[in-house]
C-alpha cells in the first residue's frame, strides 16, 4: 500500500492500513460494514453545518470538474476542490478562513456558462441567476462570509462566523436563549443547543432540532437504517441497546435520549468493534453550543490495547499523584477506559483530517458520574510517523545529531504513549468546584481543556512510573518526547499559520501557550533558544526542571478550570497562546518553504466491498486502491442525501 495518496496547497493526503480485516469473521466484517455506512451517510450533514450554501457550492464545483478541461486555471480551479472537498466547504480547516481562488472569475463564468441540468446533480434551480451571483460572491467576494468560526474577542461571535448554526440572530440573543431555555428546563443536565439549529422567525426565536422529522431528516433516516441493518450483528447485548438508543436520539432529536446513549455507550466495553456517531464535537461554534456531525468505526489494536490499559489500571494513581490542589481531584477515578483502536471508517468531522485520540463522552456531568471513555488511533498515528521520517523537517528544525537520533528511536512510542495519558488520565481527571458551570471559560474552555490534558501526558510521561509499568524503555524516550513538544510548540507548529495571522485554533493555542510558558518561566535557562547561522533553536538544558514546571503550569491550569476563572483563562491563552513573533514566523515559514511539506494531513478511507451472493452479502473485501478526487466524487454519488437548495 501507497502511503502517499495526494499532495496540494498545504495538505498532503495519506492512507492507513486496516491490519488484520481479512481474517475477521463475516459476522463482524458486516458489523463493520454496515457501521460505516452510517458513518459515511452523514457526510452531506457536516458540509451544511459549515455553510448555508456549501452543498449548492459543491455541486455546482463537481459538475465543473466533470468537464475535464486542461491548463493552469483548470489546475487551480482542481486544487480549489480539493481544498474545499478537504474542509468540507470554502474555509479553512484548521483556520477558518475563507480560500482565495487561484483561478479567475472569467474562467468560472466560462466554466458555468457549459453547465446543464442534469450534468452531475445539478437541477435548474442550481443555475439560477440568483444562485449563480451568490456563488461568485462565496468564491471571490473576500468580505462575504470571510471565516466560518470567528474568536477575536471584540467581535460579536455569532455574527461573525460563517457557520450555519444560527442564523439572523446576535450573541446576546443565543446566550440569552439558551440561558432562558435551561432555566426552564426540569433536567438542567442536558446538553442545551447541541443539534439544532437556531432562527429569527417572524421575530421569534426558534431552533430547528436535528431528527427524522426536523432538521437534516433525509441523512438521519439513511444513517438509521444503516444503524438497524448493524443491529443485527452487534457483538453483544451492551452494544445492541447503544446502537437502539442513538436510532431513537436520532428519531425524535430529543438529549435525554442522547445522554442515555453516551452513559449505555460508555458501558459498553466488551466488543472488539466500537463507534463514534453524533453530533460531538462543539469547536465549530464560537460558543461552544452546536455540535458537528461526525463518525468514526473503529477496531480494537489488541498489543496497544494492552499498553493503554494498564495506564487505565492506574488512572486513580494517577490523579493522586498530579500536582494538582487536591480540592480540584477527583476523589476516586471511576470507568476510565482506554483502548488502542485502528481506525477503519472516518466520517463527518473527523474525514479526512482525522483526530489521533479521541475522549468522549464531551457533557461533564456524565464525565463526573460515569467517566469516560478513550480511544487511540493507532494506524492513523503510524501513518503519521512514517510519511513524517523522510522529509528532511527533523534535521532542519533540531540543533544536535543525538536529539535527531533520540527522535528517531523513540519518537513513535512516546507519542503513542503522551496520546494514551492526554486521552485518558488528562481529560478524565480533575473536577469543577461545585457551582462552576462547565461553560464557564467561554471561548478559551476548550484551549484550557486541551492544555490540562497535555499537561498530565507531559508531566508524567518523565517519571519512573513509566520505566516500573513496562510503558517506556527508559527516560530518554521521555526526553524525546519534551524534545518535540517543546521544539513544536515554540518553533515548528506555527508553519500552519500564514504571516501575519495569530493562532486560533485550540489545539495549536494550547501547545504553544505551554512551550512558551515554561521558556518564560524556565527564564530561558531551563530552555535555551539558540542561533545558528541565523537559525533559530530551542534546546532543553534541564530536563528534571522543566518536568517540575509542567507540574506547576497543570497545578494552575487545574485551578483555572475548576474554579471556572474565566479572567485568568483569557490572560494566560492571550499572553502565551495567541500572539506569534512576527520575526521568528517569518524564519520558521522560510525555512518550513524551502522542505516543500504540507503541513496538514488528512487520510483516505479504505473501500468495504460487499461480495454478494443470492442476494446475501457472503464476505466483505478491504482494499486501498481508490484516490482522493475518485473517493469525494464517489461519496457525492452514493452520500449525498441533503438538497443543496431548501
Ligand atoms: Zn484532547
Amino acid at each position: 500500500m501507497e502511503i502517499l495518496a495526494d499532495k496540494f496547497d498545504d495538505i498532503k493526503i495519506l492512507r492507513f492500513e486496516v491490519p488484520g480485516f481479512e481474517h475477521l469473521d463475516l459476522s463482524k466484517k458486516l458489523f463493520i460494514y454496515h457501521l460505516s455506512q452510517a458513518t459515511l451517510a452523514g457526510r452531506d450533514i457536516l458540509w451544511h453545518q459549515h455553510g448555508k450554501y456549501n452543498l449548492l457550492l459543491r455541486d455546482v464545483l463537481e459538475a465543473i470538474y466533470l468537464l475535464n478541461k486542461e491548463g493552469e486555471e483548470w489546475d487551480s480551479f482542481v486544487v480549489y476542490l480539493k481544498k474545499i472537498w478537504f474542509a468540507s466547504g470554502p474555509h479553512h480547516h484548521y483556520s477558518t478562513d475563507k480560500f482565495v481562488p487561484g483561478f479567475s472569475l472569467d474562467s468560472l463564468q466560462s466554466w458555468m456558462a457549459q453547465l446543464k441540468p442534469g450534468m452531475g446533480k445539478l437541477t435548474p434551480q442550481h443555475l439560477t441567476s440568483e444562485n449563480i451571483q451568490l456563488l461568485h460572491r462565496l468564491i471571490f467576494d473576500a468580505d462575504f462570509l470571510p471565516k466560518r468560526v470567528n474568536m477575536s474577542p471584540d467581535t460579536d461571535l455569532v455574527q461573525g462566523s460563517a457557520n450555519n448554526f444560527y442564523e439572523d440572530l446576535t450573541q446576546n440573543e443565543v446566550e440569552e436563549f439558551y440561558r432562558k431555555q435551561k432555566e426552564n428546563a426540569e433536567n438542567k443536565k442536558l446538553s442545551f443547543g447541541l443539534n439544532s439549529k437556531l432562527i429569527k422567525d417572524n421575530g421569534a426565536i426558534k431552533e430547528q432540532v436535528y431528527s427524522e422529522k426536523g432538521l437534516y431528516a433525509k441523512a438521519l433516516t439513511a444513517i438509521n437504517q444503516h444503524l438497524k441493518q448493524a443491529l443485527l450483528y452487534a457483538e453483544n447485548s451492551a452494544q445492541k441497546k447503544t446502537i437502539e438508543l442513538l436510532i431513537a436520539f436520532y428519531q425524535t432529536g430529543r438529549l435525554d435520549l442522547f445522554d442515555d446513549f453516551c452513559i449505555k455507550w460508555l458501558s459498553n466495553l466488551e466488543g472488539d468493534i466500537d463507534f463514534i456517531n453524533g453530533f460531538i464535537e462543539t469547536y465549530g461554534d464560537p460558543l461552544g453550543i452546536k455540535a458537528t456531525w461526525e463518525g468514526v468505526v473503529q477496531w480494537i489494536d489488541v498489543e496497544e490495547t494492552r499498553k493503554a490499559t494498564i495506564i487505565a489500571n492506574y488512572a486513580d494513581w494517577f490523579e493522586q499523584n498530579s500536582p494538582t490542589h487536591p480540592k480540584f481531584k477527583k476523589e476516586k477515578i471511576t470507568g476510565v477506559s482506554l483502548k488502542a483502536i485502528n481506525a477503519v471508517m472516518l466520517g463527518g468531522d473527523c474525514y479526512p483530517a482525522s483526530p489521533l485520540g479521541i475522549n468522549l463522552p464531551n457533557a461533564e456531568w456524565i464525565r463526573e458520574e460515569y467517566g469516560s471513555k478513550s480511544v487511540t488511533l493507532i494506524n492513523i498515528s503510524n501513518s503519521h510517523h512514517k510519511a513524517s521520517l523522510s522529509t528532511g523537517f527533523a534535521e532542519e528544525f533540531v540543533l544536535s545529531k543525538e536529539e535527531i537520533a533520540l527522535e528517531k528511536k523513540y519518537g513513535a512510542i512516546s507519542d503513542n504513549l503522551h496520546t494514551h495519558l492526554h486521552e485518558c488520565v488528562g481529560h478524565g481527571s480533575g473536577k469543577m468546584l461545585p457551582g462552576v458551570s462547565s461553560e464557564a471559560l467561554k471561548n478559551y474552555g476548550s484551549v484550557i481543556e486541551e492544555a490540562r490534558a497535555d499537561l498530565c501526558g507531559l508531566y508524567f510521561m518523565y517519571t519512573p512510573k513509566m520505566i516500573e509499568l513496562g510503558l517506556l524503555p527508559s527516560l530518554d524516550a521521555a526526553k524525546a518526547h519534551y524534545n518535540g513538544y517543546i521544539r513544536n510548540g515554540l518553533l515548528t507548529q506555527i508553519t500552519r499559520v500564514k504571516l501575519g495571522d495569530k493562532i486560533e485554533q485550540a489545539h495549536m493555542r494550547n501547545r504553544q501557550l505551554i512551550a512558551a510558558w515554561v521558556f518564560e518561566a524556565g527564564n530561558g535557562k531551563v530552555i535555551e533558544k539558540v542561533i545558528e547561522n541565523g537559525k533559530t533553536f530551542f534546546r532543553i538544558n534541564d530536563f528534571d526542571a522543566l518536568h517540575i514546571l509542567f507540574g506547576e503550569l497543570l497545578a494552575e491550569i487545574q485551578r483555572i478550570k475548576s474554579e471556572g476563572d474565566f479572567a485568568s483563562a483569557q490572560n494566560i491563552v492571550e499572553t502565551f497562546g495567541v500572539n506569534i513573533n512576527r520575526k521568528l514566523h517569518e524564519e520558521v515559514l522560510q525555512r518550513f518553504r524551502k522542505l516543500n511539506i504540507p503541513p496538514f494531513t488528512g487520510f483516505l478511507n479504505p473501500n468495504l466491498v460487499p461480495i454478494y451472493k443470492d442476494n446475501q452479502i457472503k464476505d466483505v473485501v478491504i482494499n486501498y486502491t481508490t484516490v482522493y478526487a475518485t473517493q469525494m466524487m464517489q461519496y457525492s454519488t452514493e452520500y449525498s442525501l441533503l438538497n443543496a437548495i431548501d
